[in-house]
């Protein structure tokens, strides 16, 4: 869904924002690693302020198709491009945020709420400057959207796994991103935190923020996502709303049904 039409300001100051502009482009696009592709022939534009769910069973090529817009898996072929750029000259990696799958943050260093989200700034600032005036109140607003304001100063490791996960979210937001790539964010915690985590992403979505989350749970997320891309066997194979999600399932309940008759 298109939230907003025309220029609205940039917030980060640097002009206008064409809010008409695809955020992410993808034709006959092909991603994978070691030169061998996973996913082929993804055909996708995705508008600003759009909330997609990439759904699809286990080993389709999800992941690899996220991480391909963070440089974390190849792009082989076909035209990729974020906002306006085409992928291999996209410079400034901060306008896509992304929350990686599975991700804790227990174990490691100890470390404070406030600190590894303040890593979140560091691709904008030199390590060796300190967080200025601003910085922290990039980190604040952050955890206040992902509501752990409360939590600043706790160590992450007394955090439960869906708190950790809403750090993670937060990290990625701190730098402003105008994308946010989710690899299953609300997988993996109880019900009670899926709830949260869900609630972040309706604010989030509320606010504008075009988000590509990969999930298994779309229940979790009913009334966040305006629209369902499902992958098979590293192939595009649905693209549409969620009240067309439902009736194609359907339909292939049927078509089963039949089959099986
Ligand atoms: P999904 O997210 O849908 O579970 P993935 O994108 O993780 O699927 O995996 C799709 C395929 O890509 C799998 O066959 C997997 O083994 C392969 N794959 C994933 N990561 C790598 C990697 N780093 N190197 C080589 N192959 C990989």
């Amino acid at each position: 869904m298109i939230r907003s039409e025309g220029d609205i300001a940039d917030p980060a100051g640097s002009g206008t924002i064409d809010t008409a502009e695809p955020v992410v482009s993808m034709h006959r696009a092909a991603f994978g690693y070691q030169g061998r592709p996973v996913v082929t022939d993804i055909d996708v534009e995705v508008r600003r302020g759009e909330v997609v769910a990439v759904l699809g069973p286990n080993g389709s090529g999800k992941t690899t198709l996220v991480k391909g817009l963070v440089g974390l898996s190849e792009h082989l072929s076909g035209e990729v491009s974020v906002l306006g750029t085409p992928l291999a000259r996209l410079r400034d990696r901060t306008r896509i945020g992304y929350v990686p799958q599975r991700h804790t943050l227990v174990g490691g260093v100890r470390a404070t709420v406030t600190e590894v989200v303040a890593t979140g700034l560091l691709a904008r600032r030199p390590w060796w400057r300190r967080a200025s005036r601003a910085d922290r109140a990039a980190v604040q607003q952050s955890l206040e959207t992902v509501g752990l304001a409360d939590r600043a100063r706790f160590d992450v490791d007394t955090l439960s796994g869906g708190q950790q996960r809403r750090v993670l979210i937060a990290r990625a937001l701190v730098a402003e991103p105008e994308v946010l790539v989710m690899d299953e964010p609300t997988a993996g915690v109880d019900h009670a935190s899926q709830a949260v985590l869900a609630g972040v992403l309706q604010r989030l979505g509320a606010e504008g923020t075009t988000m590509l989350v990969v999930t298994h749970e779309l229940a979790a997320l009913r009334g966040v996502v305006d629209r369902i891309l499902e992958v098979d066997t590293g192939h595009l194979v649905f693209d549409g709303t969620p009240r067309r999600y439902a009736v194609h399932q359907a339909e292939l309940a049927r078509a089963a049904g039949r089959g099986s008759a």
